[in-house]
């Protein structure tokens, strides 16, 4: 039964292929503590993204182990385990309904949470920039917002669902300097007390991570904090 879980993640001697034939993820070992954030850092194609999947039982590994609380992924229940991880990309999914509906999932949460949410994430300012507020209509794929509003729509929707375990791959695009800034706040307040793997492209992200692990070609090649790299 994984109904709650605390979040401790342990890749242990993990190698990783999408075809069989090229190893993507070459005997990588690390350990996230429950509460605890890593940033993964690399240049494109070292696997950042493909160990970010793995933590959601989306393939399977050839060699190793992947612990969640200790337990081996490949015997837990993925619907639950997908349940307490809140995963964030770059380029934020929103469907067509309102502000309200992307960030409930349509799941009933109640309005103190909500308004939690909502202020954490720093979605405030993108709310009540729209007469309708929360119930301002969203386009399919979120059209008519900019990306830096879509991704603070999904830290409202990632914060209101408690989950235990936080992914983001943090956005490259343009944004600009204000909503950068409510990013960079959204992000504190989002990683507070859960386990959280970013796929880190900014410094201050880096910098405020716990741990942080420099991959290349699919191996880890350094791993520690930001002094002490
Ligand atoms: P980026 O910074 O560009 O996002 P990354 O570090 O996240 O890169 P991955 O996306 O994990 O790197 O990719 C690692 C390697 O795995 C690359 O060589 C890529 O071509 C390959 N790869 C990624 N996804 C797949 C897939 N679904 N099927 C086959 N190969 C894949």
């Amino acid at each position: 039964p994984m109904d709650e879980i605390k979040g401790d993640i342990e890749f242990k001697n993990v190698w990783f292929s999408y075809d069989n034939e090229n190893w993507i993820l070459k005997d990588v070992s690390f350990k996230i503590s429950p509460g605890q954030s890593v940033a993964f850092v690399g240049e494109t194609g070292s696997g950042k993204t493909t160990i970010i999947s793995l933590i959601s039982g989306f393939y399977k590994i050839q060699k190793g182990e992947i612990l969640i609380d200790g337990f081996n992924l490949n015997h837990l229940n993925l619907r639950d385990l997908r349940k307490n991880i809140s995963v964030v990309l770059q380029d934020v999914f929103l469907f067509s309904g309102t502000i309200k509906s992307n960030i409930t999932l349509g799941n009933p949460i109640d309005e103190r949470t909500l308004s939690e949410a909502i202020q954490y994430s720093c979605c405030d300012s993108v709310i009540d920039s729209f007469p309708n507020g929360m119930e301002e209509p969203v386009m399919e794929r979120g059209a008519t917002l900019s990306a830096g509003q879509r991704q603070l729509i999904s830290f409202a929707r990632a914060i209101a669902h408690n989950p235990r375990i936080f992914i983001l791959d943090e956005a490259t695009a343009n944004i600009d300097t204000n909503t950068e800034k409510l990013i960079q706040k959204a992000i504190e307040n989002t990683v507070k007390n859960r386990t959280t793997l970013i796929i880190a492209h900014r410094l201050s992200t880096i910098k405020n991570a716990d741990n942080i692990i420099v991959l290349k070609n699919g191996t880890i090649i350094e791993m520690g904090n930001h002094s002490k790299l």
